[in-house]
This record gives C-alpha cells, sequence and structure tokens, in this order.
C-alpha cells in the first residue's frame, strides 16, 4: 500500500469539494499551490465548445487532470430521450479526451421520469453505455460507473453496489480494447457487507476512488458529506483493499457540503484536505 505521507502528488481534489464558487482557473491554481497533484472538474465548469482554454490552465498550473465528472443520465421515457442523453455523452467524452481526463465518471441515472420499472430502466442504461463504446474507444477515453448507494435509486442511479458495477463492466465486455471501468466512492459503498468480495472482483476495473466520510448523523445524504476522519468510513482500510488489486490511480477528494465545507476558506478546506489525507487515508 502506497504511503501519502508527504505524497500530495498523488491526491487528486474534485473540484465539488470546494463548492464550484469560483472558475476553473482560479480554483487550478488554488489546488496545485496546496501541494495537490490532480484536479477533477465539473462539466458546468468547462466551456465545452472552447475546453483548450480550461485545459491549457489546468496544465500550466502544473495538475495532471484525475477524470472529467460526468454524464447526463441514460434512462428516459422514450427512445428520442435516450439518444439525446448518448449524444450529450459522446460530447462529454470528446471533451475528456480534449482536457486530457483519462475517464469521464458516469452517474448512470435512476428511474426515467414516469417509470416505476427498475428492470427496464436498468437495461436501458446497460443499452446507452454499450453505444458509448466506440466513441470512448475512438476518443482514448474509459467510462467510470460509479455505483451509488440505493438512496439514490429512483433519481440518480440504478447502479447501487459494486458487485452490480462488476457485472455490468463483464456484461459490457465485448472483447475488444477495455474501456469501461468503476469509479469506486468511499462515500457509496462502506456499508455493504459484499465490499471486500466485491472490490476483489472490481481490481481490474477500477480507474478512480473518491474518499469523504460518512457523517453519523447526516442531515442531507446528498450534500452533507464529511471531512475525511469525521465520520465512520474506514478509509485507510477501503485504500488497502483496492491497491492490493493493483489500483495505482490518485486518491481523490470529493465533499459535498453545502452547509459546512462550501463556505469555508477554500485555502482552508485544502489544507484540511492535505491534512486528513495523510492521516487517516
Ligand atoms: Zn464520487
Amino acid at each position: 500500500m502506497r504511503d501519502l505521507t508527504g505524497r500530495l502528488d498523488l491526491c487528486c481534489i474534485n473540484t465539488a469539494t470546494l463548492g464550484h464558487r469560483e472558475p476553473i482557473e482560479r480554483i487550478a491554481e488554488r489546488v496545485a499551490r496546496a501541494g495537490f497533484g490532480f484536479v477533477t472538474p465539473w462539466r458546468h465548469e468547462i466551456d465545452e465548445k472552447r475546453p483548450q482554454a480550461a485545459a491549457a490552465a489546468i496544465r500550466a498550473a502544473g495538475l495532471k487532470l484525475g477524470g472529467y465528472c460526468r454524464t447526463t443520465y441514460l434512462s428516459a421515457d422514450d427512445a428520442a430521450g435516450r439518444r439525446e442523453a448518448i449524444a450529450d455523452n459522446q460530447r462529454a467524452i470528446e471533451v475528456a479526451a480534449e482536457l486530457g481526463a483519462p475517464f469521464l465518471v458516469a452517474v448512470v441515472g435512476g428511474l426515467a421520469p414516469h417509470s416505476s420499472d427498475a428492470v427496464a430502466g436498468r437495461g436501458h442504461i446497460l443499452d446507452g453505455i454499450a453505444a458509448l463504446r466506440p466513441t470512448l474507444r475512438a476518443c482514448g477515453v474509459r467510462l467510470a460507473l460509479e455505483p451509488l448507494h440505493p438512496f439514490y435509486a429512483a433519481d440518480r442511479s440504478l447502479l447501487s453496489t459494486l458487485a452490480q458495477a462488476v457485472d455490468w463492466c463483464e456484461q459490457l465486455d465485448d472483447g475488444g480494447p477495455p474501456c469501461i471501468g468503476i469509479a469506486l466512492d468511499a462515500y457509496h459503498v462502506w456499508w455493504d457487507p459484499a465490499l471486500s468480495a466485491s472490490i476483489a472482483r472490481a481490481g481490474p476495473h477500477l480507474l478512480a476512488l473518491h474518499v469523504c466520510d460518512w457523517l453519523r448523523t447526516t442531515r442531507d445524504p446528498l450534500l452533507d458529506r464529511g471531512m475525511m476522519g469525521d465520520g465512520v468510513i474506514d478509509l485507510r482500510a477501503l485504500r488497502a483493499a483496492a491497491e492490493a488489486t493493483g489500483f495505482a490511480g490518485p486518491v481523490e477528494v470529493e465533499i459535498f457540503s453545502q452547509a459546512d465545507w462550501w463556505t469555508r476558506d477554500p485555502d482552508d478546506v485544502l489544507a484540511t484536505c492535505s491534512e486528513r489525507l495523510q492521516r487517516f487515508c
């Protein structure tokens, strides 16, 4: 297992951690100044018609791209809506390539707005992912499927567990060059009784490791994530398990925290991330 002491160059800041309060150029400069090696931006921070400017600013700051967040939901009520989602995600993959991001994070979508059929929904989502394979391969970008806590099944993700993500990777393997993997987010998977067994299976598919903490008393499962060390997740054990399977990517901090960390000074947040990564992750 890698020692993160003094190795922030192995660590990544997902820009959501800073609350999307500043332009990407300013964020990149702060993240680099704090010593981190990687940054993962979100689509709404990037001018997708001209991503070269953001790419140049991130490079000039001395940072590499961790990944790019994230897909449009692939579930929709009709075929036209699903086609539209695929087209939008194809554009996101092209932008990820232009930015130099190795993967696009996929939050796959929950139930379609007027559906209560989770089985059909999962089928449509799988078809949508399969349709993205040619673009992924042409662009040299992977899709990192992120299983979300089942709390979000209705509105954000019918992909709910790590085991299911591994199953989908295997199901979507068409024998061509690998283009689909997994983003493992501690917040979404820590509770899972099958976690150890699933990480062992996920090994070759793991593209990203997202860390934060689950606060014992959570006020909002979407926007009240905790800083590493403030909650209940054994983050070091999780990273050890991931790295035992060969994972060697950056350790990425992703904290959605409307009432707490997003109200604080960004440089203080980054300093705390730095200290907690080395102490708890
Ligand atoms: Zn995540």
